[in-house]
């Protein structure tokens, strides 16, 4: 190696560790395998509450540096919110350089398996964007240290229903804490995206007489949903100028932003979608000067992951919808610690995240 090639490596590492110091990861790993063509990246967050449990996303990333920003904010997140929801699991991610429509193969997955399985138990993959249940099948011919699984290989099957629930209870901890009564009789709730997890949360919606208003890019899933639950719909532009008193987000990320934060008129925001606010520290501190009480998303989506758990453990959905309930208590604890400290509640639910990490880290170093 020219003198040249060796500073620029030493560059490389101590950008890469610099950036896993930065919120403490405990191991990035770099997978590469020409026969396949797989590029991986597998980080590892934080280990404290148990082996590392996050899916591996595959997306055509512009450069490696973005595979690995997106890798290590994706696996922190996990460790939160698996903190939060009282699993103890830690966080991780994964995530295959490539286009899944057209590189994705039985070859590359299984040998990305391969990878995974090194890590002996250490992280644990699930399914994320770009990736399917038929894909954790070929994972799961390599490793034993998947999640995801379809029903008839024991696995939890799709996690829409227990995710919803929990999107449910959280929302009526939420009208409790702002009303006193935990009923959503009568609440006006736009449920933005039917897909696997808003078409279960209306469901939970219309059993309690609330009055939903749905809308979706696919006008023929819309009609689908009018027709079966009786709910209206609106277009998808005119979401966040309807009269709502519960906004939720069940489709994609960053709704909640400047433009938005203009219209939106509602009293609660509590959906499915992952990183609902664009810019936490920005929006987080504007949703509450507005006045709207917002449900901090990795709290109330938890049911995701928590049907992982149980898949780790044994899986029961029973057992996962039990676990899931406990998302109101979870939701009603984060409102107090808001309110007591006069923070957002996204910083509130961070922090109870952190603290649970610390105490856990105490007393594995005493014990
Ligand atoms: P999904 O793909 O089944 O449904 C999303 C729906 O949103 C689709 O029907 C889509 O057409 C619609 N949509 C997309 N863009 C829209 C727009 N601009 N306006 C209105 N509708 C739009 O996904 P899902 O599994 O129901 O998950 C919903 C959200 O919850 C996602 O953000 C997902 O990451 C998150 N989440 C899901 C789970 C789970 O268990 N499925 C767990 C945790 C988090």
């Amino acid at each position: 190696m020219s003198t040249d090639n060796i500073s620029m490596a030493h560059e490389m590492n101590a950008g890469i560790t610099g950036r896993m110091s930065q919120f403490d990861h405990e191991q990035v790993v770099f997978c590469q395998d020409k026969a396949t063509g797989l590029k991986s990246i597998i980080a590892i967050h934080d280990t404290t509450l148990g082996p590392a449990v996050g899916g591996t996303r595959m997306w055509a990333y512009a450069s490696e540096a973005d595979a690995l920003t997106d890798v290590l904010r994706l696996s922190r997140g996990m460790t939160y919110k698996s903190a939060l929801a009282g699993l103890n699991i830690g966080g991780g991610k994964a995530v295959i350089i490539g286009d899944a429509r057209t590189q994705k193969n039985e070859a590359l997955l299984r040998r990305f398996g391969k990878f995974v399985d090194t890590l002996g138990g250490q992280y644990i993959t699930a399914e994320d964007v770009g990736m399917s249940t038929r894909d954790m099948e070929y994972i799961k011919m390599s490793t034993d240290h998947v999640v995801g699984l379809p029903d008839y290989m024991d696995g939890g099957g799709d996690p829409s229903p227990v995710t919803a629930y929990g999107v449910y209870m959280a929302m009526k901890a939420a009208v409790k804490h702002q009303t006193g009564s935990e009923s959503l009789a009568g609440k006006k709730v736009v449920v933005q995206g039917i897909g696997h997890v808003g078409e279960y949360l209306v469901q939970h919606l219309i059993k309690e007489n609330a009055l939903v208003t749905v809308a979706d890019i696919y006008e023929d899933r819309v009609r689908e949903v009018v027709n079966k639950y009786g709910v209206k719909a609106c277009n998808t532009n005119d979401v966040y100028t309807q009269d709502m008193d519960i906004y939720s987000p069940c489709a994609l990320g960053a709704t909640i932003n400047d433009d938005t934060l203009k219209l939106l008129k509602c009293a609660i925001i509590c959906g499915a979608a992952n990183n609902q606010l664009a810019d936490e520290t920005v929006h987080g501190i504007e949703v509450m000067k507005k006045g709207i009480l917002y449900a901090p998303d990795y709290l109330v989506n938890a049911g995701g992951i928590i049907n992982c758990y149980w898949e780790i453990i044994g899986y029961s959905q029973e057992a996962a919808l039990s676990q899931s309930e406990l998302i109101y208590n979870t939701m009603e604890k984060c409102l107090i610690k808001s309110d007591a400290e006069k923070i957002p509640t996204y910083l509130a639910a961070n922090k109870m995240a952190e603290e649970r990490i610390a105490a856990i880290a105490n007393i594995n170093k005493k014990f």
